[in-house]
């Protein structure tokens, strides 16, 4: 396992597929090396864009990968739930996304995921560069091991910490309400949490609800690519610790996350170039060491 290169296990796509394949072997389509992942309400971002949809051993992705220019550096954006937002979180094909956008040559993720708060001090609109995640999601692949390959991959530290900390950092610069850290708990979904679920993560110290980051983090991190989640608070799950009187539904999500889309698009504008690639990263040495 991963030692992936850029042809092993790609299908080359005929174009006319659905009409959105392309050039997948086109050198300078293979030469995006950050990939940004868009969330709910997030799904073109990229100048001079063109689209391709790479089939992988794991099928194809989502949807239509843009390849294009955001702040001066060539971009591979896959939009997460499909360009109308017809996938489920657990629908999501993830092995696909995260092989094909390797593929293009990414070793680098900025995924962007509305979530929900668990703390009063977490607001909406606020911004949480997560560093943990607890999983209680079901049923989704989460390894590209297996097969006679085993893989223990480490997820003490799931998120790139170098991304992290200069993410941070820049999106201080940028006078955003930007939290350093927190935990996510990753729930399956489609379905809000009931108020004894939101309740019982509350007081187990977690700090946001999420549907999909896990386990895109985790496949990210199998093939040794350098993941960071920026998350944007788009309500308080089912009211626990806030003022709000109604529980979160997804009209409320889609038009939080709607109100702060200029803010996101702005800031990954800025991430794109500010976040350098580190061929030394711990990251990418992650698989090494964990083969059984
Ligand atoms: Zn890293």
């Amino acid at each position: 396992m991963p030692t992936v290169t850029v042809n092993h296990g790609l299908v080359s796509h005929n174009a006319t597929h659905d009409g959105l394949g392309g050039p997948v072997g086109s050198a300078d389509l293979m030469n995006a090396s950050l990939a940004i992942i868009g969330g709910t309400g997030l799904y073109h971002l990229l100048q001079n864009a063109e689209e391709v949809r790479p089939e992988t051993p794991y099928g194809f992705p989502g949807a239509a990968i843009q390849v294009g220019e955001l702040g001066g550096r060539r971009v591979a954006f896959l939009p997460r739930h499909g360009v109308d937002h017809t996938l489920l979180p657990a629908e999501i094909p993830f092995r696909a996304n995260l092989w094909a956008l390797h593929a293009l040559g990414a070793r680098q993720v900025v995924a962007v995921n509305a979530v929900g708060s668990l703390r009063t001090p977490l607001r909406r609109g606020d911004m949480v560069l997560v560093d943990q995640f607890v999983d209680r999601t079901w049923g989704r692949p989460d390894t590209f091991s297996g097969d006679g390959e085993v893989v223990y991959i480490s997820a003490a530290d799931p998120f790139c910490e170098r991304m992290r900390r200069t993410a941070h950092g820049r999106l201080l610069d940028l006078q955003e309400r930007v939290h350093a850290d927190g935990t996510v708990v990753v729930i399956q979904g489609p379905r809000f949490s009931s108020r004894a679920e939101s309740t019982w993560f509350s007081k187990q110290g977690w700090d946001l609800v999420n549907m999909t980051i896990y386990p895109e983090v985790v496949l990210a991190r199998e093939l040794q690519m350098c993941y960071v989640s920026l998350c944007y608070v788009t309500d308080h799950d089912a009211c626990v610790g806030d003022s709000a009187t109604e529980p979160v539904s997804h009209h409320a999500v889609a038009a939080e996350f709607g109100r702060g889309l200029d803010r996101i698009r702005h800031a990954l504008k800025v991430l794109a170039p500010g976040l350098a690639d580190d061929p030394s990263c711990g990251c990418r040495s992650a698989v090494s060491s964990a083969t059984a």
